[in-house]
């Protein structure tokens, strides 16, 4: 099984980057979303990320060229219909999910394997609601695509060892490193990161210290890159909260519940990085 032409559906953080590494490595890429200004932004934080690439010699003006002449955009699923293999990476949203993954198994060549890129929901669900539920596999990408190496390559019940094998195989072609998952709530990174990050936000709130102390202590007492409420301000606080209510809902462990300040901001609207403001601002 091979794919030449890939499908990614959703222009936001995760489908411009995935959208990015796959044609950086020579695939025909249709990204498509419902928002033409989604598109236009994803298009351009490509080229910003290309750029980021050339500067540091990873890739010449040339292949940033190439790269983009390689991505076809949409705001119509329909544009997808040709795709070997297609990347959902739309809102994480179970409901919205299942609606796409029965629109995209109506229209996608029978071959077609479709892959989501979702954070926690279950694979097994994702496929059981299409024709071609042995064909369905789970691609977790981490954010910033560009930077992480790992993918988390998730099975569903019914997922074939072919499908398997052939999104593996992408995987390595695009210079990522694929780990194999069983599926369960979260899988592994996010079972163990987003409620290592919940509790760093059950201690703003309690007022333990402030956001950029909490920030501060972990990188220097934990020795991490960067603070949980930076990561999460990155990871968006609106995916943060659903693979809280994922990993709730799937153990039924009081100890994943939301912390009530994380359901506050949501609320707000501050939704980390993206909109200019989460635990800290980026709107000045
Ligand atoms: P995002 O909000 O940046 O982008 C989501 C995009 O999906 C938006 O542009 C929205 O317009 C679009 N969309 C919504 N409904 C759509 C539809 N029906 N058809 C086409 N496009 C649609 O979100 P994101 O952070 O890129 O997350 C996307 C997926 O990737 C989620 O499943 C999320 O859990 C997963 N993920 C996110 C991260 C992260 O760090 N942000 C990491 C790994 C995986």
């Amino acid at each position: 099984m091979e794919f030449n032409r890939i499908g990614v559906v959703g222009a936001g953080t995760m489908g411009n980057g995935i959208s990015q590494a796959l044609a950086a490595s020579g695939f025909e890429v249709v990204m498509t979303d419902v928002a033409q200004a989604q598109i236009d932004r994803g298009l351009a934080a490509i080229s910003g990320g290309c750029d980021r690439l050339v500067k540091r010699e990873k890739m010449t003006a040339a292949d940033k060229a190439a790269a983009l002449g390689r991505i076809r955009t949409s705001t119509e699923l329909s544009a997808l219909r040709d795709c070997d293999l297609l990347i959902e990476a739309a809102t994480e949203n179970l409901e919205l999910k299942l609606k796409l993954f029965r629109q995209l198994d109506e229209l996608l060549p029978e071959h077609a394997v479709l892959a989501s890129n979702t954070s926690s929901i279950s694979i097994t669900r994702l496929a059981a609601v299409t024709k071609r539920a042995d064909r369905v596999v789970g691609m977790h990408f981490f954010n910033p695509v560009a930077m992480m190496a790992l993918v988390e390559l998730i099975r569903g019940l019914q997922t074939s060892d072919p499908s398997y094998a052939a999104v593996e195989a992408l995987a390595r072609r695009i210079g990522k490193s694929p780990v194999s998952v069983r599926n369960s709530p979260g899988f592994v990174v996010n079972r163990v990161l987003c409620p290592m990050i919940n509790e760093a936000i059950f201690a703003l709130g309690e007022g333990l210290a402030s956001a950029r102390e909490i920030d501060e202590e972990m990188k220097l007492g934990a020795n991490h890159p960067m603070g949980p409420l930076a990561l999460a301000d990155l990871i968006g606080l609106d995916v943060e909260l659903a693979v809280m209510q994922v990993l709730y809902e799937g153990f039924k462990d009081p100890k994943y519940r939301p912390a009530p300040l994380l359901v506050e901001m949501v609320e707000a609207g501050y939704l980390g990085r993206k909109s200019g403001r989460g635990f800290h601002r980026y709107d000045q």
